[in-house]
């Protein structure tokens, strides 16, 4: 399995009046191809800054400042604007929360389908709406060849959704960028559209980004998880080591407020207290320290960097090292 996207070093700001927001602080990550990678997070932690870092649409006054966005052996801060456009349709695709933002309510199913089709592919008119037909079946929107005439508005979010990610696979993109695809929806087709994203990653082998505020939405879903934090990343590993062996306090905060289908039902969920960091002035040490019950002088002081926990499992944290320095001490003692 090579790697299909390399984010390497990644640094996006947006400069205010009041100086610079580092909404993204040196990411490093990758995506190998036909992999799910969850990169998951509060809002505001830098995911959709970072999603965007790569599709090269950051808004206005925001900018990319640093680092390399290799996708496919190229590296997409290096492409002109038309290459780049190339890149966006054909190869990324995005789906994003509401995908009444990105249907247009004049234009019925079949025009903006097949109007998808038509710019990413050589066919004729009457061969793109067959194709469209076929993508409304694979992303299983029942009586297609009926639903083509539908406008956004008569149909339910979870439909929108599904009609949003049938424009995207029009292009057979290698990389799907999903952003809080599920967020607007109810929980029972939160689970369905979910569902449909990992049936599509089996039958067609694209990559799937994920970026979500919920690990309760990646349980199951994600090979692997990136967890951000105040613009960085803090814990990454397999979807084991994040869920049974989490290490950041940060990452254990957010696994307590995943709502549980086996607890008690009187039990509350619970929520990490405090806020994030001002990116404007971001602190010394470990960002995450105000709110960490855990926090020693240290954290206050310098920023622990994203170390290896087991093969593959990586964490920022002081504590990790701390563990470590004792395990030796404990080692040392034993031996004299
Ligand atoms: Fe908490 Fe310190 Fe670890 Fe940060 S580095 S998460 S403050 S223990």
């Amino acid at each position: 399995m090579g790697i299909l996207l390399d984010v390497r070093d990644l640094h996006t700001s947006f400069f205010i009046e009041a100086g610079e927001v580092e909404a993204v602080r040196g990411l490093t990550f990758h995506v190998n191809e036909g992999e799910i990678v969850a990169l998951v997070g509060e809002s505001g932690c830098g995911k959709s800054v970072t999603a965007m870092s790569i599709m090269r649409l950051v808004p206005s006054p925001g900018k990319v400042t640093r680092g390399e966005i290799i996708f496919d052996g190229r590296d997409l801060l290096e492409l002109s604007e038309r290459e780049m456009e190339q890149v966006r349709g054909n190869e990324i695709g995005m789906v994003f929360q509401d995908p009444m933002t990105s249907l247009n309510p004049v234009l019925n199913v079949r025009t903006q389908i097949v109007e998808a089709i038509l710019a990413h592919n050589d066919v004729s008119s009457r061969e793109a709406e067959e194709r469209a037909i076929e993508l409304l079946k694979l992303v299983q929107i029942p009586s297609p060849e009926r639903r083509l005439k539908s406008f956004p508005h008569e149909l339910s979010g979870g439909m929108r959704q599904r009609v949003l990610i049938a424009m995207t696979l029009a292009c057979n993109p290698k990389l799907v960028i999903a952003d809080e695809p599920t967020t607007a929806l109810d929980v029972t087709i939160q689970a369905q559209i979910i569902d449909l994203l990992l049936e599509l990653n089996k039958k067609l082998g694209m990559s799937i980004m994920l970026i979500t505020h919920d690990l309760g939405v990646v349980a199951g879903m994600a090979m692997r998880v990136a967890v951000m934090y105040a613009g960085r990343l803090v814990e990454l590993g397999n979807s084991r080591d994040i869920y049974y062996h989490a290490q950041h306090p940060y990452t254990k905060g957010l696994l307590k407020s995943v709502p549980r289908l086996d607890a008690d039902e009187k039990r509350k969920l619970a929520v990490i207290d405090g806020q994030p960091p001002d990116l404007l002035d971001p602190p010394p040490g470990c960002a995450f320290a105000p709110r960490c019950e855990l926090a020693m002088d240290i954290c206050t002081q310098k920023m622990p960097e994203l170390t290896d926990v087991s093969s593959g499992h990586q964490a920022a944290c002081w504590l990790k090292e701390r563990r470590v320095r004792e395990d030796i001490r404990v080692g040392t003692g034993g031996d004299s």
